[in-house]
């Protein structure tokens, strides 16, 4: 925290707007500086002031990385060219026939890394539904060093218990990492919970306006955070300096957003459930949602993602995403505007084949913060239209 700032507990508000980015000390500036430099002087041979080469650190990062610290209550922050450059410099920690327990709806991108570019590396993984105690401890093996949790999961808005998590962890020698992606800090911070490290693709909620990649990681545990700046540093997964400036400049609404987001999809999930040509609908803020009462427990509020499975099969879902105009149809998500997809045939089309079953007849939204009555037309007139 900036020496300016009081000497008391800020809330979180408060906390995204000034973390890691006190005025600058030269200029005055209130808006963090892009340092877009590559390199450093140095007064004498190594004498530096905190920064040699942008690889290695860059100020505009460090700034991010000590606001992300400060959001999920860490130690440590690291900053990454993207999620995925986060999630592979973190496995890339592991050893030849180490193990990963991951959730069985694992986001699509961790999945294809774990299945056809690391596994030639030696490293083993298992799915499970990490909903079920039963379900992880028979997943997990002597050599199993990380329990992988989402949480809610992707596209299924699964909740699994973190601390029932962690404590499986602990019990093994392992790690649990969970992605935050979906919730975000406002709404749920997994360290608070018992997990060991947290990862995100700030691409997100986090960056909120669909203008940047980047991807963020959190921990307390002092040699987990050496490790994976020391492979940062040496396979150069870093993100410019923009990128960190446009997330710094996203997390400072991160909290106003969260709510709209979550008001909005709790309307869209309502409206759903009541909808005839609606089958199912995948949202933990419905109450009869299976993963109401932990996401009660571990989140503020249930966030912006819903799925819902549509009558009328793969034709129905194919015909629904293409006659919205407001949610428009695209992959991603996290961003101020309402987009629609269809997992089966995009976000999670690598998984065809594997044991991660996605129906085709399954819609995703990410709920923007637009006027509700217009994402609830927007949808009316699609039911209408197919
Ligand atoms: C998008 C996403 C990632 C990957 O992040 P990128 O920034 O796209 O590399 C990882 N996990 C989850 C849950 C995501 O939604």
């Amino acid at each position: 925290m900036p020496a300016n700032l009081p000497d008391r507990d800020l809330g979180f508000e408060t906390r995204a707007i000034h973390a890691g980015q006190p005025p600058d000390p030269t200029t005055g500036s209130v808006i963090p500086p892009v340092y877009l430099t590559s390199t450093y002087a140095q007064e004498q041979v190594g004498l530096t002031k905190g920064f040699e080469y942008s690889r290695t650190g860059n100020p505009t990062r460090t700034m991010l990385e000590e606001n992300i610290a400060s959001l999920e209550g860490g130690a440590h922050g690291l900053a990454f060219a993207s999620g995925m450059a986060a999630i592979t410099t973190l496995l890339l920690t592991l050893k030849p026939s180490d193990h990963i327990v991951l959730g069985d709806d694992v986001y699509g991108g961790t999945y294809r890394l774990l299945d056809r570019t690391l596994r030639q590396y030696g490293i083993a993984f298992t799915l499970a539904d990490m909903t079920r105690p039963d379900a992880v401890e028979a997943a997990i093996t002597p050599e199993t060093k990380m329990l992988w949790a989402e949480t809610p999961t992707n596209p299924l808005m699964k909740v699994l218990d973190i601390g029932m998590l962690a404590e499986r962890a602990e019990a093994h020698g392992a790690h649990l990492v969970v992605d935050n992606t979906f919730a975000s800090p406002y709404i749920q911070r997994p360290l608070e919970h018992g997990a060991h490290i947290v990862v995100h693709s700030a691409t997100k909620y986090l960056g909120g306006h669909s203008d940047v990649v980047l991807g963020l990681l959190v921990t307390n545990d002092d040699a987990v955070q050496q490790h994976v700046a020391f492979n940062q540093n040496s396979v150069g997964a870093v993100p410019g300096p923009l990128d960190c400036f446009l997330v710094l400049r996203g997390i400072k609404t991160l909290a106003v957003r969260m709510r709209e987001h979550s008001a909005n999809a709790q309307q869209v999930a309502e409206y759903l459930e009541a909808h005839p040509a609606v089958e199912r609908v995948y949202f933990p803020g419905l109450a009869s949602d299976p993963g109401y009462e932990v996401a009660r427990r571990q989140m503020r509020l249930p966030g912006g993602m819903l799925s819902f499975t549509i009558r009328g099969g793969e034709d129905a879902a194919r015909r629904f995403v293409s006659c919205t105009r407001l949610f428009t149809l695209a992959e991603s998500l996290g961003g101020v505007e309402s987009l629609i997809e269809h997992p089966g045939a995009m976000t999670h089309a690598s998984l065809a084949g594997s044991s991660i079953e996605i129906g085709a007849d399954l819609i995703r939204l990410s709920v923007g913060i637009e006027s509700a009555d217009d994402l609830l037309q927007d949808l009316d007139e699609a039911f209408s239209a197919i």
